[in-house]
């Protein structure tokens, strides 16, 4: 409470010095070494991160009360004597119950009803030698309606000696609301919040501002030390609300700063060759794709013609779903360049993708005398080197490759046009090193020039968040899948369907199908290749999962006895890989058995049956991909999810599965079930998570913060004017290495 805020003048360090914000949490008044090492494990080295260790959530603790005036459903603590104890059950099923009692029954002083509360203590039997009858004990808890009464599980509880009795009983007690902080085994967020009460008045003073009184009152912010003060010992929640309204604001404000401050660089100090449109250039570009663009695709190609004309560097993004047809819109571009005398580059998350990438462009373009190069990291060196100084000499056009496209050794003679496919798979820092591939060589006056570029995602996210993230940014959506797609059917079956399935399977084979199988991982015990996120940050559950080695030999002796099954996984060879790829697009194989090596890009148009093993195991987004695999071609195409989840969040997985084919729907599902918390700070944007805000709710924040960040860096695009020195520091700290802008002014 605000009244145990000790002024600045008393608190000092322990050596007598005052404090600062760099004062090591060891060195303050009352800090034992061991909790010292506690908080240094939950990253809290020194005051300033003690104020910044935010409570997690908030809760009232009602004055002690007589054991009558609990209420069930809110947290309380009070006094009592034990009037019984009984153990029951054995090892990891014993329980004890503890009856405690009190004065305070209604009818008490006629001698009737008292005070009555049940405790009950799972696993934690060794207490019954603690307690007996007649100890008063002081419970803490949530107590639940139990019988006629109420009941604490688990409440923490201290005994209490004859001799406090009277004092503790008797003592007079406000309501409190209070911090919960994340804590740690052997210190508990009471604890937490014994440490922060006696440093908070004077480590409050001691943090600066970064935002002026004027621009804070228009917006009605407390300061930051009023935030903090009220964030950690707050009179109620109205105080939470304004401390988390202020701290919300500010991460999405230096967000946003961040972000703004970049493109504004990007524009003022680096420009791209204009690659304008001609009818002749059009109608080349036309004559090379194989069908009629849909609307929505000709829509998003028209909006990066424009981008291209100009030397103002493109930065946009295509969301579209898997299969919506995005690479020949991303080809269009390419080839923009190309009819300009300039190179082109795709750079694809796998090397499955990238050679199937390279496989697919070379064949739209065959008899055209431009000139495709494949570069991964897995080719001999020799031949890489061959690759490497053709990109640079200028002797190939167009580029298709992995991360190896961004390695150092790689210089281009002239990058006019980068594509990043499946952005969600790489950091920011790669299209930032793509970026700076740029540039005639040789010309000293294109140093500063880059190339336009575009990114490609299947993993769209909700537009506010994209804006959150990818705020640098443009976005373009293909909403619709080219017409005649047959929607995809996808069922859910346990384990025990298994043979079910296959058999099911192998007579789709005789009808003359091809059939994926896809399962987490290769060898019995093997590492999964599956991830929970997009971002494949995440296993998907543990225990043993099915894997490639055993499944292929129970089919190959079982329901798909004497069909040509082939395996594909990472492990194998690029030549190995390309070859079952060729000989599964040939129809020579039936079953193709594969890890999420084949999670994007392949493209089998008579494969339209797929099954997923252990289905659980993958995050939504990767199911999603894995299901693109098929729904191709005409054929109607079915994806078989075999499954037995053992998590609530795996189940809600599947049954989204079942429910949509929409990556839009997926995504907004995803994040619903994850929790916008997982979704940041992760790979897919190298973001540092945020803290306080939460980006799916707090739109007028964002709005406002966006406004507040464009009108600013309008201003003062470096942000180096008067009293922007600590905004700026912030900032930068904050966001400086992974939006790259640590260098900017
Ligand atoms: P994405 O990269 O968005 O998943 P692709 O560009 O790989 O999608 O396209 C998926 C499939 O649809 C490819 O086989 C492609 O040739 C085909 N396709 C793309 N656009 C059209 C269109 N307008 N009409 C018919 N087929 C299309
Ligand atoms: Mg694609």
């Amino acid at each position: 409470m605000a009244s145990d805020v000790q002024t600045t003048v008393l608190a000092r360090a322990r050596d007598g010095s005052p404090l600062s914000l760099t004062t090591a949490v060891g060195d303050l008044v009352g800090v034992s070494e061991f909790a010292a090492g506690k908080l240094m494990s939950l990253g809290v080295m020194n005051l300033g991160l003690l104020l910044t260790h935010l409570p997690r959530r908030h809760e009232w603790v009602r004055a002690r009360a007589g054991l009558e005036d609990l209420e069930a459903g809110v947290i309380g603590s009070a006094i009592g004597e034990i009037s019984a104890i009984k153990v029951s059950g054995f090892g990891r099923k014993a329980r004890l119950q503890v009856v405690i009692i009190d004065d305070s029954g209604e009818d008490s002083l006629n001698g009737g009803r008292q005070g009555r509360l049940d405790l009950v203590f799972f696993n934690q039997a060794f207490l019954a030698k603690k307690l007996e009858p007649g100890m008063s004990i002081n419970v803490q808890g949530t107590p639940k309606v139990y019988g006629p009464g109420l009941q604490m599980a688990n409440p923490t509880f201290t005994i209490v000696p004859e001799r406090d009795l009277e004092r503790l009983v008797g003592s007079e007690q406000d309501d409190e609301y209070r911090a919960v902080y994340p804590a740690t085994d052997g210190l508990t967020s009471q604890q937490i919040g014994e440490i922060v009460k006696p440093v908070l008045g004077a480590g409050v003073d001691l943090l600066k501002d970064h935002l002026s009184d004027e621009f804070r009152k228009e917006r009605s912010l407390p300061t930051l030390g009023e935030a903090y003060r009220m964030i950690h010992c707050p009179e109620d929640e109205d105080e939470v609300g304004m401390a988390r309204r202020r701290l919300a604001y500010d991460e999405l404000l230096l967000l946003q700063l961040g972000v703004h401050m970049k493109r504004a660089h990007l524009r003022s100090t680096m420009r791209s060759p204009p690659l304008p449109s001609s009818p002749e250039i059009d109608e080349r570009i036309n004559a090379r794709i194989p069908f009629t663009l849909t609307a929505d695709q000709a829509k998003v190609a028209g909006e990066i013609a424009k981008d291209l004309s100009q030397t103002t560097p493109t930065n946009r993004l295509i969301q579209g779903d898997v299969g919506s047809g995005k690479t020949v819109v991303a080809l269009g571009a390419m080839l923009r360049a190309i009819a300009h005398g300039h190179q082109a580059a795709l750079m694809a998350p796998t090397e499955l993708l990238a050679e199937q990438h390279y496989l697919s462009i070379s064949d739209m373009l065959k008899g055209s005398n431009t000139r495709i190069a494949l570069l991964t990291g897995s080719m001999p060196a020799d031949q890489r080197a061959a690759v490497v100084a053709m990109i640079g000499s200028g002797e190939v056009d167009l580029v298709i490759g992995t991360h190896a496209l961004v390695s150092d050794s790689v210089g281009f003679h002239s990058l006019a046009v980068a594509i990043i496919d499946e952005q969600h798979r790489f950091g920011v820092e790669q299209r930032a090193k793509l970026r700076v591939k740029g540039g005639v060589k040789g010309g000293d006056e294109y140093s500063d020039e880059t190339p336009h570029v575009i990114v490609m995602t299947a993993t769209p996210i909700p537009r506010t968040i994209g804006l959150t993230i990818f705020g640098d940014l443009d976005i373009s959506t293909i909403e619709h899948l080219p017409a005649g797609r047959k929607e995809i059917t996808t069922k859910w079956v346990g384990p025990e369907k298994r043979s079910v399935v296959y058999g099911w399977a192998a007579e789709k084979i005789g009808q003359g199908q091809q059939v994926f199988v896809v399962v987490p991982a290769i060898e019995p015990g093997g590492k999964t290749s599956a991830t929970l996120h997009s971002d494949g940050t995440a296993h998907g559950g543990k225990g043993p999962t099915r894997n490639l080695r055993d499944l292929m030999k129970e089919l190959e002796g079982g329901e798909l006895n004497g069909l040509k099954i082939a395996a594909m996984h990472g492990k194998l060879k690029r030549e190995t890989r390309e070859r079952i790829m060729h000989r599964f697009r040939a129809g020579e194989i039936d079953c193709l058995i594969a890890t999420t090596v084949i999670e994007v890009g392949v493209d089998v148009p008579n494969a339209a049956v797929i099954v997923i093993e252990d289905a659980d195991r993958f995050g939504l987004a990767q199911l999603h991909q894995l299901r693109g695999r098929v729904g191709r071609g005409e054929l109607q195409s079915v994806c078989v999810l075999i499954a037995d989840p053992k998590t609530d969040d795996g189940k809600l997985r599947l049954e989204a599965m079942v429910d949509s084919s929409s990556g839009f729907v997926l995504a907004q599902r995803d994040l619903e079930i994850r929790g916008p918390g997982d979704v940041f700070g992760t790979r897919q944007s190298g973001m540092p998570p945020f803290k306080v805000a939460n980006p799916l709710e707090d739109h007028e924040l964002l709005g406002m913060a966006r406004r507040d960040a464009g009108e600013w860096i309008g201003r003062s695009a470096r942000l180096d004017g008067d009293g922007e020195g600590l905004i700026r520091r912030r900032l930068l700290k904050a966001h400086g290495e992974w939006l790259g802008v640590g260098d900017v002014g």
